[in-house]
């Protein structure tokens, strides 16, 4: 890439002019219509106050003043009005209708009909005698659809082309430019595929205006540059393909994160992004033939580099924000009057102008944007002219050096581990072998029996089916008998001495090794999780990740804590020395809603503590177990260090709770089963033992009227029902506050239209059914309890082809105060509240006075809020602005209070420490002679 960029060199000597000329005429000491980062704090500064009156006037006033800046109107009239009013008369726009994605139906066919609107609006203006002469549209696809998602792609295919096919239809007809707006990077695929479908469209031919936008900071920019021309040649027709860096760089990072990707999507350094932009816009200009560019920037240098490259002409474009850069075009239309620019105009009202202006803030206040460092006068143009191809290949190394790749994001924190890898549910050729794989799993059956050093025990079977399909055996399961439970307490009794006094590094190695094996069979893995626990592919990916991190980082807590005595003050001739040993046999016992994270996170945290162990997984999970256990062998934990004990869990859990041998327990399920088992332990005879115990919650969110409600609905969504709601960490109760209420209720209610309920095994799902019929029936009893007494919000449809498992529709009702949920109710239920301001300290006394406090979320615009609930609440994990559930390991560590659990946190730095017990050595040196290090004390 470098090379070819090479060409565009000398495009530097051109900007350095076009600076300078502007430095010259004294331009840039005052700039009125730019915004600066002042401006930027000053708005958050009074935003923050909201509340005060006169406060919210001012906020108001401002807002208006920053609207007119960067939007030009709130109707489609009013800006074909004011656009050539406050441009040159010959400005061309495309214009822009601002909002969020749409998340419901309802709001996708408003969109459409704001979009048919304005491109009727724009066609009857007939201005120019082609697309190129005349005003365009772009279009943004999460607008006229709620699923607008890879994973989606039927849909999108069945519901969103026939909608963008209409509105191209419709831009054809008026003669006018369309452009497909470029949106986040794992939509590319979707993207390209719509785009190739209304290429080849035969009523879309003969018509010039069919638009792309290509973001040069994907780093698959340049691939799709030649796609596109491959594409219009193929078709035989003519582009308009937009050239833009990209704007959603910070989200796109932080995303490849979360999910544990390979790799960026997006390149990690300005320059690089620079570079794509130079090699797209030489692809393009070399088939100026099929495609017509659009250059939108606002870097002089950019803009120098593409008139160097192009030359004069009208085969090409800029492109500019309304409300900024102008200035920088001014100056170079006075050299180059025919280069044509067109403002990208955005038009709304004040409702939807907050995130837009966000961006723009944020984009010109950032330091390494070319904006903002444009603004400031104390910067020579000379440091702002950084050719690109220079800027790289003068870098030592490619990437961003503050930036790790996802892999390596801890590699900076005390102790580092590696982040556990994710799978791209976007990436089709990903996706596809997983499915293969997981296909696989749920259709060849496995088995689970006790495993006691290392033998697999025969018995009588018993079958475990799939919960979204019953009548699908995904496979046989042996339970453990009292003979079974007998051997596992010797052997797991004899063999810890030599487990502990191994050390701590050996034990580590072996919990990495596990993390290597979780991670090699990691789709096989997944595709049981599917089928046995009825968990989504998502849910069964987080999972498996979660597991993974659990044994990195437990391994090296182990290490920091258990590899050396920790040297203690005293008086001379005295050595004082504390370290961590194993108490013992830990009894583990997991649920089965995270089959594998949770069971295996305790087994491994129990080991590198030097404990033996014996896990007794759920009743409705034993496959899952039998595999992590087997994976535990082979990664080189003894055979009589770790055993399994499937079964049920008052015969065979309560059998090892109550036997004398055992010396701790780690137990995460209900309260009611955490409870018992604390009367049981504190009823036996010998020593008190400790119970580490993580139980359930009745978490809240709180919204209150600042709150952005798409995301509110978003978070919603993954908080309350994905996952069926039977997480601990799901939401049960969201305070409304009144003012917001009845709208976010009524987008919730469109939202949950959307969600796909059905077989997890496929992609598109997004809710799969609970775990049995039990389950199932303790929600239809609470379902019939709230249509007496609370009023029924929403509900999901189940449809005949949920009669074979055990489906539940996810539903919402309102109802008056927390109270009326005495207990946790583990299903996709979700209540509502609505609250005044004034009851906000009610709200805050219900909370505490619930006694759980597991997770809580918080939305709100206002950092003083969120601080305030977070202060005088007693919960575990508060979560703001975001979900509540998905904990990480060791960045969110998870457990509650009171009612939710004992502590420590799982996933955190004090948690290895309940498993050890602490001895001291207190050796008196001097008695073997003499306090030689006294005497020997220098002056
Ligand atoms: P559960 O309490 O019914 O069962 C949990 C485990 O305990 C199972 O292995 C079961 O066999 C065993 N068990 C049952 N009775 C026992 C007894 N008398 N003696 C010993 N063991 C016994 O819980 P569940 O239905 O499997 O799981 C769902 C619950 O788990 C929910 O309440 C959820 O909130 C909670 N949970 C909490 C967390 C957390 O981290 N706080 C995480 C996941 C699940």
């Amino acid at each position: 890439m470098a090379c070819e960029a090479q060409k565009a060199k000398s495009s530097a000597r051109l900007y350095t002019a076009t600076v300078s000329g502007l430095m010259q005429t004294g331009r840039l000491v005052r700039l009125d219509d730019e915004i600066t980062d002042d401006t930027s704090s000053w708005i958050q500064r009074l935003v923050s106050t909201l509340g005060e009156p006169v406060v919210r006037q001012a906020v108001l006033q401002a807002m208006r003043i920053m609207g007119g800046q960067y939007v030009l109107g709130r109707t489609i009239d009013e800006g074909l009005k004011k656009g050539p009013a406050l441009n040159r008369a010959d400005t061309h726009f495309s214009f822009d209708m601002l909002g969020e994605g749409a998340r419901t139906e309802a709001d996708a066919l408003r969109y459409f009909e704001s979009y048919a609107t304005a491109i009727r609006t724009i066609g009857a203006t007939g201005e120019g005698d082609s697309v190129k002469a005349a005003d365009g549209i772009s279009v943004k696809l999460s607008a006229l659809h709620p699923r607008y998602e890879f994973r989606q792609k039927r849909r999108v295919l069945a519901e969103l082309l026939p909608r963008v096919r209409e509105l191209a239809l419709m831009a054809k007809r008026g003669g006018i430019g369309f452009s497909i707006d470029a949106e986040e990077c794992d939509r590319l695929d979707i993207s390209l595929e719509l785009f190739e479908a209304l290429a080849r469209d035969a009523e879309l031919a003969n018509w010039d205006g069919l638009g792309f936008v290509l973001q040069a900071y994907q780093k698959r920019a340049h691939l799709v540059s030649e796609w596109i021309i491959a594409l219009a040649r193929d078709t035989g027709r003519q582009f308009m393909v937009r050239l833009v860096k990209g704007a959603y760089w910070d989200g796109e990072i932080k995303y490849a994160q979360e999910q544990g990707l390979a790799d960026y999507p997006v390149f990690t350094r300005k320059c690089h992004s620079d570079l794509s932009y130079q090699l797209c816009a030489e692809r393009l200009l070399s088939a100026q033939d099929v495609i017509y560019p659009q250059f939108a920037t606002h870097n002089a240098h950019t803009v120098a580099l593409v008139l160097e490259l192009a030359g004069e002409g009208d085969s090409f474009e800029f492109q500019r924000l309304h409300g900024m850069g102008h200035l920088l075009y001014d100056e170079v239309s006075v050299d180059h009057p025919k280069v044509g620019v067109r403002v990208y105009a955005p038009i709304g009202n004040h409702k939807d102008l907050l995130p837009y202006l966000v961006r723009r803030l944020l984009e010109n206040g950032a330091n390494s944007s070319f904006v903002n460092r444009f603004l400031d006068a104390k910067v020579p143009p000379q440091e702002l002219v950084h050719d690109p191809v220079e800027e790289t290949l003068a870098q030592p190394a490619g990437r961003h050096p503050m930036i790790p790749v996802p892999r390596e994001l801890y590699r900076d924190a005390a102790l580092p581990w590696l982040n556990a890898w994710g799978i791209d549910l976007a990436d089709p050729i990903e996706v596809a072998g997983l499915l293969e794989k997981i296909e696989l799993a749920t259709a060849s059956p496995r088995g689970a029996a006790p495993i006691v050093g290392g033998e697999w025990l025969a018995g009588e079977k018993r079958a475990v089916v799939n919960p979204a399909a019953t009548e699908n055996v995904v496979g046989h399961v042996v339970e453990a008998d009292a003979q079974a439970i007998e051997q596992a307490l010797q052997r797991a009794s004899a063999a810890q001495p030599g487990w502990d006094a191994l050390g701590v590094e050996r034990r580590a190695v072996c919990l990495e090794r596990m993390a290597d094996l979780l991670e090699q069979q990691r789709k096989e893995l997944m595709g049981l999780i599917v089928a046995e626990a009825g968990r989504t592919i998502d849910d069964a990916l987080s999972e498996l990740r979660e597991a993974v991190d659990c044994c990195r980082y437990y391994a090296q807590q182990g290490r920091a804590g258990f590899a050396t005595p920790q040297r203690l003050p005293g008086p001379t001739g005295e050595i004082n020395e504390l370290s961590l040993h194993g108490r013992g046999v830990f009894v583990c016992i997991s649920p089965w809603n995270f089959p594998l994270a949770i069971f295996v996170g305790q087994v491994v945290a129990a080991l590198v503590s030097g404990n033996s162990v014996i896990a007794k997984p759920a009743e409705q999970t034993p496959l899952i177990a039998a595999r992590a256990i087997s994976l535990l062998l082979e990664a080189g934990v003894p055979p009589d260090v770790v055993h399994l004990l499937p079964g049920d869990g008052v015969k065979v859990g309560g059998a090892l709770v109550n036997d004398l041998r055992i010396s701790g327990v780690v137990f995460t399920g209900s309260t009611a089963t955490a409870k018992l088992i604390n009367r049981q332990l504190a009823e036996r005879e010998g020593p008190i033992v400790p119970l580490i115990a993580e139980t359930g919650g009745l978490n809240v969110m709180l919204v209150d009227a600042t709150a952005l409600p798409e995301q509110v609905v978003d978070d919603v969504i993954t908080s309350a029902f994905h996952s069926a709601g039977q997480r601990c960490s799901a939401l049960r109760v969201m305070y409304l506050q009144e003012d917001i209420a009845d709208s976010v209720i009524t987008m919730l209610a469109g939202a949950m239209r959307e969600l796909e309920l059905g077989n997890p095994a496929a992609l598109a799902t997004d809710i799969g059914p609970v775990i049995d019929l039990a389950a199932r029936q303790m929600l239809e009893r609470h379902e019939q309890r709230m249509r007496q007494e609370a009023t029924l919000l929403a509900r999901c449809e189940l449809e005949s082809r949920h009669a074979g498992g055990f489906f539940f529709a996810p539903q919402v009702y309102e109802i008056n105060r927390l109270s009326q949920l005495p207990s946790e109710v583990f299903g996709p239920i979700l209540h509502i509240i609505r609250y005044k301001v004034q009851d906000f300290p009610q709200v805050l006394h219900d909370i505490n006075a619930s006694g759980y406090g597991l997770t809580l979320g918080v939305h709100s615009r206002i950092d003083g809020f969120a601080r305030e609930v977070f202060n005088a609440t007693r919960v575990g994990n508060t979560y703001i602005n975001r979900n509540l559930v998905g904990a990480v390991v060791g960045v969110n560590p998870f457990g509650g209070q009171g009612l939710s659990g004992t502590g420590p946190k799982a996933g955190g730095p004090h948690y290895l420490l309940r498993f050890a017990t602490e001895k001291t050595r207190t050796d008196n040196v001097v008695a073997r002679g003499g306090n030689t290090q006294l005497f020997n004390l220098q002056e």
